[in-house]
């Protein structure tokens, strides 16, 4: 038999050369609680509004879909400015395939060789891997020991790296922190004194956040750009819509690097029935904040760490070696995310009942192999 040939023996970038795909395990247990998703599966009018939406395409699918998606980006303004109070129009959003997509439109717009994105850590590893990935560097600035983002350290950093992106996480994936407009202001005044630094702030749970959304600084500020995503709270990860609002000069700058249709006629049409429901889709928000609650109550009374969460997950710690107390919760059937963080483990909020399983099974690990030590945070990386 050959020996199967593996993708570093064939003639790849550099940057590419022995690094493992990006990936949460998929496995099939009962209680899923490792991707942030929300667990409820959309209701019997929201999935009429889609299946009604997808007939109507149908019969147009020898053509190519409308390439600047602009129904989609007025319904997705729509919504924006209805849940931001800031009046927001169809030019100055943009719409892809997830918002890792549109993390990778902007940095190929914005970033790429000789240019340096930063984000601070831990954070969410996709934005130093889509950096890497265009071609750019990525600097990784650690964060304070309670895990939010010193404004003063953040501006240093930015004037001693000058770099060209910028990613501010807002609440941070993995730690559930939220970062006030005040710290987010600071930084896009030390982005753009390089001429050539625009500030991303992902906000792919500001549905469950208290902490205002930084749309509300987009006036005035054109290399501001707030990312946002319908697969957390809009309980959409399977049809793959992100998006982002930006000065309009931003969208027009995205078009010149987007694939052409890169945003099928399906999609398009898919989410706009999905957000012809807006309300609908987002009434599990109050339900998950409640969970969130209740974990982050029952990790604190079993003695572990936790960090306080603006987001559908619960970053929690204190547990020695976080990859035995994974695969011990793993046996119970429980998947949470080990997200390289030594000593800590980020867990979703699920269903009430995901919820209780989740918690039923963490208390019985920590009984059980009496591993709860306290473990100071590391700023090792995050996925
Ligand atoms: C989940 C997530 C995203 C991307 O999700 P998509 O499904 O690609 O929209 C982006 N940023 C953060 C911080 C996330 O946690």
């Amino acid at each position: 038999m050959i020996a199967r040939m593996t993708a570093d023996e064939l003639p790849i970038r550099p940057e590419i050369r022995g690094v493992g795909a990006y990936g949460a395990p998929q496995l099939d247990v009962a209680v899923r609680l490792n991707t942030n998703e929300n667990p409820f599966p959309p209701s019997a009018a929201v999935i009429e509004s889609i299946s009604e939406m997808l007939a109507g395409e149908l019969g147009g699918l020898q053509r190519y879909p409308d390439r600047d998606a602009v129904a989609l980006r007025t319904d997705l303004a729509a919504y924006l400015s209805s849940a931001t109070g800031v009046s927001i129009d169809c030019d100055g959003v943009w719409a892809a395939n997830g918002s890792n997509e549109i993390l990778q439109q902007i940095l190929q717009a914005f970033g790429g060789p000789g240019r340096i994105a930063m984000g601070f850590e831990p954070s969410y590893s996709m934005h130093s891997i889509i950096a890497r990935g265009t071609g750019s560097d990525f600097v990784a600035i650690p964060r304070d020991t309670d895990f939010a983002i010193d404004p003063v350290t953040a501006c240093e950093a930015i004037s001693a790296v000058q770099p060209a992106v910028v990613f501010v996480c807002s609440p941070n994936n993995p730690t559930g922190t939220a970062v006030d407009l005040e710290t987010i202001a600071r930084i896009y005044e030390e982005v753009t004194t390089n001429e050539i630094g625009v500030l991303v702030v992902d906000e792919a749970y500001a549905e469950f956040s208290n902490t205002p959304s930084a749309v509300s600084l987009l006036a005035g500020r054109p290399r501001l750009i707030v990312s946002r995503t319908m697969s957390k709270a809009f309980a959409f990860a399977g049809a793959r819509v992100g998006y982002f609002a930006a000065d309009p000069a931003v969208v027009e700058a995205i078009l010149r690097v987007r694939l052409p249709y890169h945003l099928s006629a399906i999609t398009q049409a898919a989410a706009r029935g999905a957000l012809a429901h807006a309300p609908d889709l987002l009434s599990a928000v109050t339900e998950l904040k409640v969970q969130r609650d209740r974990i982050v109550e029952g990790c604190r009374h079993l003695g572990l760490r936790v960090a306080d969460s603006d987001a559908n997950f619960v970053l929690f710690g204190g547990l020695g070696d976080q990859t035995v107390i994974w695969q011990a919760l793993l046996d119970r059937g429980v998947l949470v995310r080990d997200v390289g963080l030594a000593g800590w483990l980020r867990v979703t909020a699920g269903t009430p009942a995901e919820t209780t399983a989740f918690l039923e099974a963490l208390t019985e690990v920590i009984g059980t192999l009496s591993v709860a030590v306290a473990t100071e945070p590391v700023g090792q990386e995050s996925r």
